[in-house]
């Protein structure tokens, strides 16, 4: 098979070819490996999704030890070669969550995720650029410089998860890892063309992933499409006695086969969407979402394709969601401050030379080693937790919280599903919000509230505004992939969405 042939193959559609021997696995990585790695070596003439390369494939790969499906339930991942974010730490592989207080950092284990996946036969394909400690929506908080998108190389690829956004699109890599805190799978994806599903919060296991904000991170794929995602996520969910927050999933991850949508109710927030029915919200905050027209007609059109497939699209309330980007910014900044506590010189990383003391070795550390933006959220949240406020702020913000998980749970007794537009806006330019953290913030406006409750949601590319790239987000009740990657599934097959003119 020609590497162009190849590198047209879905994932799923990869692993087949491998398990019926028309392709062998060394040959499907070593396409893959090619494009990664010139990429890579192209530095800013390329897209900068990778931060490392393997440089070649297992060992037990080349023995064609891989050439079979390896004895597993489910699917196999027959060889297809993964990209993973680089915040997964991989044994003796660089894993620097885009930090510069990381720099150099080999970790001497590997992540659960990273490890089942591996197991189950995709093996490590290079390590993705991401916003600094996952803080960010578009990548360029990377101390490694900005992964573009390849839509348009002036433009952003989202974040924080961009790099593999960027790498799946453009395809440098068959799939990738990314993870999700407040929409760092699901707005690069909506941003790329490409799928992204932030799974129920716990289905996958965190041990391993360098922490941002710990009751919230979410490992998750980003695919080309929809049968993608289910087979990695298949290939990653389960309870991990290493992570006491890691849940056993219910059901085995079964490949979406539904054509229809009949009798499914798919409900429409109005303070997600502006409702709509009709005209966007007003983009001041904490009115609304200030939906790009382009972007709401094209979340429109996909409305009428799911009431063609026989779906009953309402009106649905989630009063408490235009407060939900409030409250994430008081608790993963509180969060992220506990956790990058552990970055101070001595057990991981940059240590900064030619302190005074120990006190002035932490300080200096930590001054060269985090980038403007992490600084600031550390700050933010050493302010809310701090003893006056703890209770004005972070209390508060948590209240919040539950009520936004109560909504959704009121909101799920009336549909099925809730659907907005992944993002306000399609990909943005380099450079343009970096000036205003705020407006660089609303771009999860419509992410944030599912992760505050915990709750599985996926994105689409549902078709293009302005030549970029829309993404249709779906969200369901706890544990109910399985039904919402169907609903995912008769969609896309009705969009029929092109991403190949990323793919040059
Ligand atoms: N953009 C959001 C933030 O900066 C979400 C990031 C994420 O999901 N990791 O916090």
């Amino acid at each position: 098979m020609s590497d162009v042939d190849i590198i047209a193959l879905s994932a799923a559609a990869a692993a087949a070819a491998v398990g019926e021997g028309s392709l062998s696995a060394s040959e499907l990585f070593d396409a893959y490996r090619e494009r990664a790695a010139a990429d890579r070596a192209a530095g800013a003439d390329g897209l900068n999704c990778f931060t490392w390369v393997a440089e070649q494939a297992p060992p037990e790969m080349v023995s064609g030890a891989f050439a079979q499906p390896p004895p597993l339930t489910g699917a196999s991942l027959a060889g297809v070669p993964l990209a993973v974010k680089d915040l997964f730490c991989t044994e003796g592989v660089p894993s620097q969550s885009g930090s510069r207080i990381l720099e150099g950092y080999l970790p001497p284990y590997t992540a659960t995720a990273v490890s089942r996946l591996a197991g189950a036969g995709a093996p490590l394909l290079g390590k993705t650029n991401q916003d600094e400690f996952a803080m960010g929506s578009s990548t360029e908080n990377s101390a490694f410089g900005p992964a573009l998108n390849p839509w348009d190389r002036g433009r952003v690829p989202g974040g924080s998860s961009g790099g593999s956004a960027a790498a799946v699109a453009a395809g440098l890599a068959p799939w990738a890892l990314g993870t999700d805190t407040g929409g760092s799978i699901r707005q690069p994806a909506a941003l790329c063309g490409i799928v992204g599903l932030k799974p129920t919060y716990g289905a996958v296991s965190r041990y391993g992933m360098i922490a941002f904000a710990s009751s919230l991170d979410q490992a998750g794929p980003l695919t080309r499409d929809v049968t993608d995602a289910a087979l990695l996520l298949g290939g990653m969910v389960g309870r991990d006695e290493r992570d006491a927050t890691s849940l056993q999933f219910p059901y085995e991850i079964e490949l979406p086969a539904a054509e229809r949508l009949d009798g499914v109710r798919l409900g429409v927030p109005e303070e997600l969407t502006g409702g709509a029915a009709g005209g966007g919200p007003s983009s001041d905050g904490e009115a609304g979402a200030g939906i790009e027209a382009g972007v709401l007609d094209a979340f429109q059109a996909t409305l009428a394709r799911a009431e063609e497939l026989g779906a009953e699209v309402r009106p649905v309330r989630l009063p408490h969601a235009p407060h939900a980007l409030s409250a994430y910014y008081v608790l993963a900044p509180a969060e992220c401050s506990s956790n990058l506590a552990r970055f101070d010189g001595v057990r991981y990383g940059l240590r900064a030379q030619g302190a005074d003391d120990l006190l002035d070795m932490y300080t200096r550390t930590r001054h060269d080693g985090f980038g403007p933006e992490v600084k600031r959220r550390i700050m933010l949240g050493t302010y809310a937790l701090s003893s006056g406020y703890y209770d004005a702020f972070y209390g508060r913000a948590q209240r919040v919280r539950t009520k936004i998980s109560e909504d959704f749970r009121a909101a799920f007794e009336s549909v099925d599903f809730i659907v907005t537009p992944t993002s306000p806006t399609v990909a943005f330019r380099l450079k343009e919000k970096t000036g205003d953290p705020w407006s660089m913030y609303l771009n999860d406006y419509c992410t944030v509230p599912m992760s505050l409750a915990g709750i599985p949601a996926i994105s689409i590319p549902c078709g293009l505004s302005e030549a970029l790239p829309v993404g249709f987000q779906i969200a369901g009740p706890v544990f109910s992939e399985n039904r919402l990657l169907d609903v995912a599934y008769a969609l896309e097959q009705a969009i029929g969405f092109d991403g190949s003119p990323a793919r040059v």
